[in-house]
């Protein structure tokens, strides 16, 4: 029997965990590890993914990978195990400046004065370790991304600590290299060497939080962990005791709030004081002697022997490497350079031991953690029955994942915060902004004007700078907005559920569920779309993702609709435009399965993904992330933009000999144009002005407009240039050309130049393409 042949609301326990690879490795890692207890808690609208419950938390599998685990039904309900408080043992507290046992005086040896006390935040997502981040560092951030990967990297120094530098790494589940961002972390460990970790541990979760904890024990490396949310923990009765889990652990452990800024004074002395004093952790062997004939003792205590020089050669921490060698790691084990006997001894310590322990070797190490991760929260953790965090997380659930009503509420919700930033609080905000630059242009103008500069300089600074960047910075609030409503979606989990039941839908195209978002924001702007892709998983799909979101037509475009709807096609107006969303999706879609059976092969992601309980994001982190948006988009305004501003107005300015022209038919864009138009002429768009105003919509769609009337004169000449077909067609071409030139800087900051010229080139392609179909089409019907 398989979880999947498991009804919602039953049971089972975990025999075999099949499949291969890092997903198996991934699903050990998530605890689940034979002799797991799940409860089937429900399955997406559309029957897949579904949802589970085990060591205390929600976790979603497709039906595909869940038919991988073979289960036996076991009867009784695993709600969750209520415990109670173990009387008797009182421990010394080894707090600082009490002779503790982690702050020991005699052997101690402190690093040089000077020295920068370097911090790595590790944690599980959703664990709280951005708020901690921001509560220890207040201002003193800088982001950036790791060398040669585009994942985030944030650094800060922690408040009143100018000697210390801390960096938060991804989230992760485990330092098995699964996602690109598991390797960045692991490798900031391995390499980087700071001075010390911080591992941010969500209390209420601890089972599957602590696996990570005891593989950052494994690294040797100072360490202290922060028990985080304790005030939850609290809130339900339930007590965690921290003394007792310090001693068995043999690091600091301390009880903190992130959110209500509780404890981390604490945290940041511990903090300082073991990286200063290089303490590491008293423990990092959790195989225990006696457990089923030691069999998985004995295996990494040989391991460890036999690779004790080359460990010390290759500068790993031996435990790390140890159980890196029997998981059968291939970075780790290509990093010690064993010979061939060598490696044919481990492997025959190795399948002795999975004989004797009648599992596989990933499986046993698993099991091994998750084995002394159960005695330390059995003798430490006092568990309420039910939180109430995850009664209300429940009734949410009902029906924002519910089976009839997920969907109409994901529409609604996401109709609403379309109307507030796009319409109501957006477009309020950008007006206001508009007429701000506007007001600045003018007496700017005035001033350029009254000082008698010259006219190509005002022309620069008026027409080139003021409408470029002008423009493109108007869109300023809408995105600060739809920012702070992702982000809020985001924090609170609710984006996670939309993943868990859109991911069937998706997966139909090559992608996974997380992918709906930047999609859904590319209605909006491709811009921020690109820019939220890096909350994916993999590379494949992010790179997939992005390539696809600039075919939901941007908000930009509505202009260019608005006017050729309004003067070829009156009264059909509102179809028209729908007609050209629908044609937007549709060639994402095609072109998702060309992708899919070309270029993009295999598998979307396998969706092994934690739905944490739904949380009210502090407003500090929501107030610092759109502040680092509007940081990022401003810097971006002020950089490409001006730059591309700057040309496009020279070129429509000056002609070939670098004099100022009159007319703009002159002009070298008017000539470039003039170049490029025969590659339209088969479209009925090979008139010059038009080719013009399309390329300058490269800068802003909504200049494509705009030029239009300049070098047609007025509304009137452009209707009576155009046939209806030719104005379908450029509505079509319109619809799917490149993107302007700040999405196309997004994309390259994401993928590199390569893809953002790729991106430009092919759609452009695909645009004259399904411009010459839609025409042959419109030539039929509409005569
Ligand atoms: P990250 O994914 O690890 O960066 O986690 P975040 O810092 O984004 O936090 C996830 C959610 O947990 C947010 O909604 C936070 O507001 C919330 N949170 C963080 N720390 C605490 C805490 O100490 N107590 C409570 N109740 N909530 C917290
Ligand atoms: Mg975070």
């Amino acid at each position: 029997m398989t979880l999947k042949d498991i009804k919602v609301g039953e049971s089972a326990q975990v025999t075999v965990v099949g499949g291969e690879g890092a997903l198996r490795q991934h699903f050990l890692d998530m605890g689940v590890i034979p002799g797991a207890k799940i409860k089937v808690v429900k399955y997406a609208p559309m029957g897949d993914p579904i949802e589970l419950r085990l060591h205390g938390y929600e976790l979603t599998l497709r039906l595909a990978d869940a038919e991988k685990i073979e289960v036996t039904r076991v009867r009784d309900d695993i709600e969750e195990e209520v415990r109670t408080a173990v009387e008797g043992d009182t421990y010394s507290h080894p707090g600082l400046g009490e002779g503790g046992k982690f702050h020991d005086k005699k052997h101690e040896n402190p690093l040089p004065q000077d020295t920068l006390l370097t911090y790595a935040l590790v944690g599980n997502q959703n664990s709280g370790k951005t708020t901690l981040f921001n509560q220890l560092t207040g201002s003193n951030q800088h982001v950036g991304n790791f060398p040669g990967v585009t994942v985030d990297r944030k650094d800060g120094v922690i408040r009143e600590h100018p000697e210390t530098l801390v960096t938060d790494l991804p989230g992760i589940y485990s330092m098995s290299p699964y996602s690109s961002e598991e390797i960045v972390s692991r490798n900031f460990v391995l390499e980087d060497k700071p001075k010390a970790i911080i591992n941010i541990v969500d209390a209420t979760n601890i089972e599957r939080n602590m696996y990570l904890t005891m593989q950052l024990l494994e690294m040797d490396k100072p360490m202290v962990v922060a028990l985080n949310m304790m005030d939850e923990v609290i809130g339900n009765g339930g007590t965690i005791m921290v003394n007792k889990m310090e001693q068995l652990l043999g690091v600091p452990v301390v009880p903190i709030s992130a959110a209500k800024n509780k404890g981390v004074d604490e945290l940041v002395s511990h903090a300082i004081h073991v990286a200063k004093y290089q303490e590491k952790p008293l423990i990092n062997d959790f195989c225990d002697e006696n457990a089923y004939g030691g069999a998985v003792h004995r295996c990494i205590h040989g391991v460890e022997h036999l690779i004790a020089d080359h460990v010390r050669r290759a500068g790993l921490p031996l435990r790390f490497a140890a159980t890196k060698v029997v998981e059968g790691d291939e970075l780790v084990i290509e990093k010690l350079l064993l010979d061939d006997n060598e490696k044919e001894m481990l492997e025959h310590i190795i399948i002795q031991m999975e004989k004797e322990r009648g599992m596989d070797r990933s499986a046993a190490i698993a099991e091994m953690r998750f084995d002394f991760i159960g005695k330390v929260c059995r003798q430490t953790v006092v568990k309420p029955h039910e939180s109430k965090e995850h009664e209300r997380s429940r009734r949410i659930d009902r029906i924002l994942t519910g089976k009839y009503t997920a969907i109409p509420a994901f529409i609604l919700i996401m109709a609403i915060v379309c109307l507030l930033t796009f319409n109501i609080i957006g477009a309020w905000l950008q007006e206001l902004l508009e007429g701000g630059i506007g007001l600045l242009k003018e007496n700017t103008d005035a001033l350029l004007v009254s000082t008698g500069v010259n006219q190509v300089v005002r022309s620069l600074v008026i027409d080139g700078v003021f409408e470029g960047v002008g423009s493109v910075l108007s869109f300023l609030p809408i995105i600060v907005i739809l920012f702070f409503f992702l982000s809020i979606m985001e924090d609170s989990g609710y984006i996670a559920r939309v993943a868990f039941f859109m991911d069937k839908i998706l997966r139909r195209i090559g992608l996974s569920g997380r992918s709906i978002v930047p999609m859904l924001i590319g209605f909006g702007c491709t811009v921020p779309a690109v820019m939220s892709t890096r909350t994916l998983p993999s590379e494949r799909d992010r790179k997939m993702t992005i390539l696809l979101t600039p075919f939901m037509s941007c908000t930009a475009k509505l202009p260019i609709y608005a006017f050729f709807v309004n003067a070829f096609f009156p009264g059909r107006g509102g179809l028209i435009i729908v007609m050209l969303y629908v044609l937007g999706m549709i060639t994402a879609i095609l072109v998702a399965l060309v992708f899919k059976h070309s270029c993009f092969r295999g598998e979307a992601v396998p969706f092994v993904m934690e739905l944490p309980n739904y949380r009210l994001p502090g407003a500090k982190n929501v107030g610092r992330l759109l502040w680092e948006k509007a940081k990022d988009f401003l810097q971006r305004a002020f950089s490409v933009i001006f730059i591309a501003s700057i040309v496009i107005w020279f070129l429509s300015n000056f002609n070939i000999h670098f004099d100022l022209v009159e007319n703009s038919g002159e002009s070298i864009l008017a000539m470039l144009a003039g170049i490029i138009a025969p590659v339209f002429r088969p479209l009925g768009l090979g008139d010059w002005r038009i080719v013009t105003s399309l390329i300058c919509g490269f800068m802003a769609k909504e200049s494509v407009v705009s030029i239009l009337e300049v070098l047609f004169g007025s509304e009137g000449g452009v209707a009576t240039a155009l046939t209806t077909v030719a104005a379908g067609t450029l509505l079509v071409f319109s619809l799917l050309y490149t993107p302007c030139v700040a999405a196309i800087a997004s994309i390259k900051r994401e993928l590199g130049s390569k893809w953002a010229l790729f991106v430009v080139i092919w759609q452009c392609a695909i645009a004259w393409v399904m411009a010459f179909v839609c025409k042959f089409f419109m030539e039929i019907f509409i005569k």
